[in-house]
């Protein structure tokens, strides 16, 4: 396989008349795929179909707390349900707060709160010249949208194999009492699908922010997602080691079941130090009577405990493997040795990260649309929508079928290495 930049211009522009010929055959196919968003499969939704049948009109719909579930009661989420998330959050039932239907909702609520009254008693964000959060790139664009909706000046730290650059990370959080706060999916990241590393965590745990109000905002949305039986990733619990490193308050551990039974009808949660909680129950109290037992009690009572989730999530990934191993395999087969793009395999999560040659998303994107592939809009991974390198591509592989999966990853890899082609040879 020669590089295409080791080929002479003329071998370079046979091979892209090929392409082309190739790509014009796929796009009179008037095909429709779509791998935008990270959204299960059909056949990935009727695995928590039972679910449904877990309460019917006889159900004692009693929580262990006593309570009717079907009426007003127990704002932070019924027992059976606080005890199946802290299992799967790796934290104690007492520092967990059940929400709703949505972990996006419990950090767009959680920015707002410290926009209108602060962090544990500290100036509202509003009241301030100017708040800063720090942002893994490339990371999830409804992270960024949030801290954008919000004003919120946001600073690109790039990512490593083993998490955000750190050093960058510890200087200037401990330089800049303005930066508030760092948005990061810690396991199986979207989209990079990277597990921060053992040092990653514990430097995180013992940062020292200029600001007091400064917090971690750790979204751990894929915390028992794994892909491989063998070969899983392993991440440090924070909030005990913010708690060693004499930091409890430093971190917002968020999570949800979105991708475990239904995207929008899950349960989600937030886990944080007593501190903390205290100040999201003083804003939770007003906010809501409760959230929805029923669906608390229904998750609670189909998974029993956590290991009826952890059984359930190997047969989801049953389902996921084959997609995310058609699209490495495409890849690597359509790709490898050509020196235009760079992947890596994550062991779990929903999404594979691909990396152009700078200056060539965009123009990639476009090129699978016009075949019919939609993917992720390019620059969708970075603060504003700006990737500064006009690099990388986000790969959903979950929500088509193998089939189309397999078509939709062809016309990618072709959309690739025509519009490289078309780079080096200057007509882009
Ligand atoms: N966090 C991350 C990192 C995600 O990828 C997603 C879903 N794409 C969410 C949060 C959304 O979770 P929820 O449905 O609980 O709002």
């Amino acid at each position: 396989m020669t590089a295409y930049k080791d080929m002479t211009k003329e071998e370079l522009s046979g091979v892209k008349e090929e392409l082309e010929r190739q790509f014009q055959e796929v796009k009179a196919k008037g095909l429709k795929l779509d791998m935008s968003r990270g959204k299960p499969s059909t056949e990935q939704l009727d695995l928590s179909m039972g679910m449904m049948d877990v309460l019917t009109s006889k159900s004692d719909l009693k929580c262990t707390e006593g309570v009717d579930c079907r009426n007003y009661g127990v704002l932070d989420g019924i027992g059976e349900a606080k005890q199946l998330l802290a299992d799967m959050m790796e934290v104690p039932k007492d520092n967990i707060v059940i929400y709703g239907n949505s972990s996006l909702n419990v950090m767009y609520d959680t920015v707002a709160r410290s926009m209108t009254h602060g962090v544990m008693g500290s100036t509202p964000w509003s009241k301030l010249d100017k708040v800063k959060f720090l942002c893994p790139v490339p990371g999830y664009d409804r992270h960024f949208a949030i801290t954008e909706f919000f004003g919120i000046e946001m600073i690109n730290v790039p990512m490593t194999p083993e998490g955000p650059d750190m050093d960058m990370v510890e200087k200037l959080v401990s330089e800049d009492e303005s930066i508030k706060g760092i948005w990061c999916v810690p396991k199986y990241s979207n989209p990079q699908g990277i597990t921060y590393s053992d040092e990653t965590v514990y430097r995180f745990a013992n940062l020292k922010p200029a600001a007091k109000d400064f917090r971690i905002y750790w979204d751990n949305a894929y915390t028992i997602h794994h892909l491989y039986d063998d070969k899983q990733d392993y991440l440090l619990e924070i909030l005990m080691e913010c708690k060693k490193a004499g930091n409890p308050d430093m971190v917002y551990k968020f999570s949800s079941t979105s991708k475990i039974t239904f995207p929008g009808s899950g349960i989600a949660a937030i886990a944080a130090s007593e501190g903390n909680l205290v100040d999201i129950k003083r804003q939770l109290t007003i906010q809501t009577i409760g959230h929805d037992k029923l669906n608390q009690l229904r998750h609670a009572r189909y998974f029993k405990n956590i290991s009826g989730m952890v059984n359930h999530m190997k047969k989801q990934a049953e389902i996921l493997r084959p997609k995310f191993d058609t699209v490495l395999e495409t890849l690597d087969r359509e790709l490898g040795g050509l020196e235009i793009g760079s992947w890596m395999a994550p062991r779990g999560g929903y999404f594979i990260s691909f990396d152009a040659m700078d200056g060539c998303a965009k123009a990639i994107v476009a090129k699978a649309k016009e075949a019919g592939l939609v993917m992720t809009g390019a620059g969708a991974t970075f603060p504003y929508g700006k990737d500064p390198h006009d690099s990388n591509i986000r790969i959903a592989p979950s929500y088509p079928t193998l089939e189309d999966l397999k078509v939709a990853c062809e016309i990618f890899v072709l959309s690739v290495k025509l519009v490289s082609a078309q780079k080096l040879l200057g007509e882009l």
